[in-house]
């Protein structure tokens, strides 16, 4: 499964079109990285530092442990 290099959402490669993009949208927006070396791309981020630098939720739980007590 590869990742999307904009918005690194994970893409089947077999279904996408757009590959190694997400969508068309994304295709641009790396295009428009190339073109325009500064990165003059608003990044999408909230304003509050609530843990550092988080990059999202981890897949699946901290631990898979049975709670049977
Ligand atoms: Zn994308």
């Amino acid at each position: 499964m590869a990742r999307c290099p904009v918005c690194s959402v994970e893409i089947d490669l077999t279904v996408v079109v757009t590959a190694p993009f997400c969508s068309e949208r994304c295709r641009v927006i790396d295009l428009g990285r190339w073109l325009d070396e500064s990165y003059a791309v608003p990044e999408i981020r909230h304003g509050d530092d609530d843990d550092g630098d988080g990059e999202g939720p981890l897949p699946g739980g901290p631990m898979a442990g049975d709670d049977d007590e």
